[in-house]
């Protein structure tokens, strides 16, 4: 049995892995795909002390950092559901995979992160990374002069909305519903920036372009069922971030939203199941936040297993 099995290969998972491992304990990564989101990420400018990357790049290193360590890395396995020990025959968490294999281990940490949620409309693939984007944090800054739009009125669309209105020409968030859904403070601030325009009650339908990146949108006013077009250099879509949790319904405790829920050492509803990254509550979800996070589960794992008796 592993003393630390980490579940999801992405920077939280990479990060505990080795902070696991540099305790020399029994440490195994089993990863659906070794390197996450980062491997979707073209270029990265927010990781801290390297001042362009980009995402395959990055995952590289990472993989190549963790099997420095004595790590039993296994990648292209799906984590399908998690028995804990205080449920198991033998007092181990079993972490069942899709290939029907079971692993064993005295602790978890579980880094299954999260996936943007789609709009799910033609073009919206093709220019993923080409003016699509996902995150304002990590993107806004390349469309700066440019004009945007921002796809959602909740909060997350009004506080992007606003984010970048500091940064680009024009920022158009258009909205599903006839209202905002954000808080109010929010939206107060955003109808008081002078750049950002504001259509209700708009289904988009199509990412235009040319090609190479995105040129436009196209939306359907939900009222007169007109189709518009509007002429853009960029798209961020912030409709909702998926938690990869649906394996875990019903064993730990999941937020609202499905995020697991830990407290400020990592800690789950379990004992000695931990999690880091964007599949937990932790707010902002980026690599350095999830990365950070990482190393504090896994040290709460090391803290836990000297505290417990071998089983
Ligand atoms: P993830 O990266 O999501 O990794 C999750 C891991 O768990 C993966 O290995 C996955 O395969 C695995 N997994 C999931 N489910 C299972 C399962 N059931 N069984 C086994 N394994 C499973 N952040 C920045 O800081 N800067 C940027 O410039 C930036 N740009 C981004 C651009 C894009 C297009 C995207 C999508 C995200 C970007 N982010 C950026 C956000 C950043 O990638 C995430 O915050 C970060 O990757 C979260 O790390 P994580 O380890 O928590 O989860």
């Amino acid at each position: 049995a592993f003393d630390v099995l980490v579940v999801g290969g992405g920077p939280a998972g990479a990060a505990a892995a080795i902070y696991a491992a540099r305790k020399g304990i029994r440490t195994g990564v089993v990863a659906e795909r070794f390197g996450g989101q980062v491997l979707d990420t073209l270029g990265i400018e927010n990781f801290i002390s390297v001042r362009e990357t980009e995402g395959p790049k990055l995952v590289a290193a990472m993989e190549a950092h963790v099997r420095d360590y004595e790590v039993d890395v296994m990648n292209l396995q799906r984590a399908s559901k998690l028995v804990p020990a205080s449920q198991s025959a033998d007092g181990l968490n079993e972490v069942h995979l899709e290939s029907g294999a079971t692993l064993r281990a005295r602790s978890l940490v579980i880094a299954t992160g999260a996936r943007w949620r789609e709009m799910g409309v033609p073009g919206e693939a093709q220019y993923r990374n080409k003016g699509v984007a996902y995150c304002p944090h990590c993107d806004g800054p390349l469309f700066k002069g440019k004009r945007v739009a921002v796809i959602g009125g909740g909060n997350s669309g009004v506080e992007a909305a606003i984010d970048l209105a500091g940064i680009v020409a024009r920022v158009t968030l258009i909205e599903f519903d006839s209202k905002l859904r954000a808080d109010e403070v929010l939206q107060r601030k955003l109808r008081s920036l002078p750049n950002v325009e504001v259509i209700l009650h708009a289904q988009t339908t199509e990412v235009l372009g040319d090609g190479q990146r995105v040129t436009g949108l196209q939306y359907r006013d939900r009222g007169d069922l007109v189709m518009n077009t509007l002429e853009l250099e960029g798209i961020f879509v912030q409709i909702g971030l998926l938690p990869n949790t649906e394996w875990l319904k019903g064993t730990l405790e999941l937020s609202p939203r499905g995020e697991i829920v830990i407290d400020d050492r990592a800690q789950t509803s379990l004992p000695g199941v931990m999690a880091a990254g964007d599949v937990t509550t932790v707010p902002y979800k980026q690599i350095v936040i999830a990365m950070g996070e990482g190393s504090k589960a896994a040290l709460s794992a090391f803290d836990h297993l000297i505290r417990v008796p071998v089983a």
